[in-house]
């Protein structure tokens, strides 16, 4: 005790020699950040106000995480997501180390009537991971992944991505529904859904989350599952960030091979009505152990227009040649690397070598099969541009995910067969507006023969009118939710479930 005091009491005496303030004292000597300016802010409703240096001192000295201000470094770093036409500028950015950080951060926000932004992977299309003059808590910080092989879990902290995941799990011949991307975050996949390789037979990610750690807006942790919380636990499956920051999550595993088969198929785009048609009818009929993806649309740069399949197979190999014969009468692919392959390589395989080259813009909605009318509006209405990526693509649905009752988590769409979607993406430097008027018009034909959408996707649909809808039936006791663990709406950047009386 003595001697601590005394070699503190020695340090502090050389450092005020070398002409160092006691605040740059103490961060020397206990990692502290030193604030050195009033934080200019916007408050829930969006008015100017200065948070004075001393509170924001306050919460820099509260952390072990890092404070990042801006103009500081480390700050324009963080403040990025995948998207690179989202420029947004938080007040101020936590970078926790835990969860002790995450509370110390989200009370800090409520203190000072701030929006609090929450970022994972980053993956929001919409940038709704980062905002203008709130508070950011960029998880990047907060990433561990650990398996319990004998009880058949994976703890994954809050802002973990997706890679990780696979790669601990498949190390011991386990598995959990992920994305397709494995740059994507655990955080904004499993809240919102999880459509992935293997959900159609284990279901969406968030089907398979036993238990999380969830911050609430008053800075409360609480632990939620089956047993604890379940009216927490129920919320968070689907609800998206509405509730709050999960700092950790419990995925229950499934065994399951190294090997599956996986890859693509491409054919001319001629073939695309053909190839629509038998994937309307056989995807509805495949076994659960079958993934199919199937996209029709042009590549930038002018190339021809493609069709093509992407699959993922874990199941016996004669189910798959039975899957996958009707597909045949399509004669030979112009390419095909469907092969034996590695799960946790498959899921690396369609990563973008540098995420946030490309603008991206989406939309998006399930249906519950595909009628030769939807067939039509989808060729009718497809046209390249060689300025940009030209996608329309259906993500396979059903299977496990339709065994769940719509009521038992927040996640209501257990209907639907596939999640269509139309993505285009450019150049950042590129004019926008005639690749968003033509996403608009195309999409117009095509929403109509959709039911509801995916709400980590299609994140422009705002408006309570529209979440109301497509949460349906569920919609009510997420408001209830709501009310309960963050009535002021300081988690208002996701498919916002407005609380009663919002401040
Ligand atoms: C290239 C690409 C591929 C995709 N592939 C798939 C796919 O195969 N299957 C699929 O289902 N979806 C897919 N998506 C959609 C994806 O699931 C959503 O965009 C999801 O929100 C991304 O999560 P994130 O953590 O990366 O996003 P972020 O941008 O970090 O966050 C998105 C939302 O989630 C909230 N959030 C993030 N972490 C937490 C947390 N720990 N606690 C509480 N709230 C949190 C954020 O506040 C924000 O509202 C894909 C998206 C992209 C861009």
């Amino acid at each position: 005790m003595y001697r601590r005091q005394f070699v503190g009491a020695g340090l502090a005496a050389w450092l005020a020699g070398q002409g160092m303030s006691a605040r740059a004292l103490a961060g020397v000597y206990a990692g502290l950040q030193a604030v050195d300016a009033d934080v200019q802010a916007l408050t829930l409703d969006q008015r100017e106000q200065i948070i004075p240096r001393s509170v924001a001192q306050g919460l820099a000295d509260s952390l072990r995480g890092r404070l990042l201000l801006p103009g500081k470094a480390g700050y324009d770093t963080a403040r990025q997501v995948l998207n690179p036409a989202i420029d947004k500028h938080p007040a101020l950015i936590v970078q926790p180390s835990g969860a002790s950080d995450v509370q110390s951060a989200v009370q800090f926000a409520a203190a000072n009537n701030l929006v609090i932004a929450v970022k994972c992977g980053g993956h929001s299309f919409s940038g709704k991971s980062t905002c203008d003059g709130g508070l950011l808590i960029d998880l990047s910080s907060y990433r561990n992944v650990q398996v319990d092989a004998t009880r058949k879990l994976a703890y994954v902290t809050g802002g973990s991505l997706l890679g990780a995941m696979d790669h601990e799990c498949m190390a011991r011949g386990l598995v959990t529904t992920a994305g397709t991307v494995s740059h994507t975050g655990v955080g904004g996949l499993a809240t919102g859904g999880g459509f992935g390789r293997v959900a159609r037979r284990f279901g969406l990610a968030l089907d398979n989350i036993r238990a999380v750690d969830v911050v609430s807006a008053d800075g409360q942790l609480h632990h939620a599952s089956a047993e604890h919380n379940r009216e927490l636990y129920w919320g968070v499956r689907g609800g998206g960030g509405n509730y709050g920051v999960v700092t950790h999550f419990a995925f229950g595993l499934h065994p399951m091979q190294r090997q599956v088969i996986g890859g693509s198929r491409i054919y001319p785009l001629d073939r695309a009505r053909q190839l629509l048609t038998l994937y309307a009818e056989h995807s509805m009929r495949a076994p659960r152990e079958l993934y199919l993806d199937c996209s029709v649309g042009y590549p930038p740069g002018g190339g021809p227009g493609f069709a093509s399949l992407d699959l993922c197979y874990s199941g016996q190999a004669a189910g798959f040649e039975a899957a996958m014969r009707p597909f045949e009468a399509l004669g030979e692919p112009l390419r095909d690397s469907v092969a034996s392959v590695d799960y946790v390589g498959l899921q690396r395989s369609t990563d973008l070598s540098d995420p946030r080259a490309m603008v991206s813009y989406v939309k998006d909605g399930f249906v519950e099969g595909i009628t030769p009318a939807l067939i039509d509006s989808i060729l009718d209405g497809l046209q390249g541009n060689p300025d940009r990526f030209t996608q329309c693509y259906f993500q396979h649905a059903g299977g496990a995910i339709g065994d769940v009752d719509p009521t038992a988590t927040a996640f209501s769409q257990r209907y639907a067969s596939h999640d269509l979607m139309v993505i285009l993406a450019w150049p950042p430097q590129a004019d926008a507006e005639a690749h968003t008027a033509y996403i608009r018009s195309y999409w117009a034909t095509l929403e109509p023969h959709t039911r509801g959408y995916y709400s980590v996707v299609a994140e422009d649909k705002a408006g309570t009118a529209a979440i109301r809808a497509n949460f349906e039936g569920n919609f009510q006791r997420m408001v209830a939710l709501k009310d309960r663990y963050d009535p002021r709406n300081h988690f208002r950047l996701n498919a916002n479930i407005k609380p009663s009386a919002p401040s």
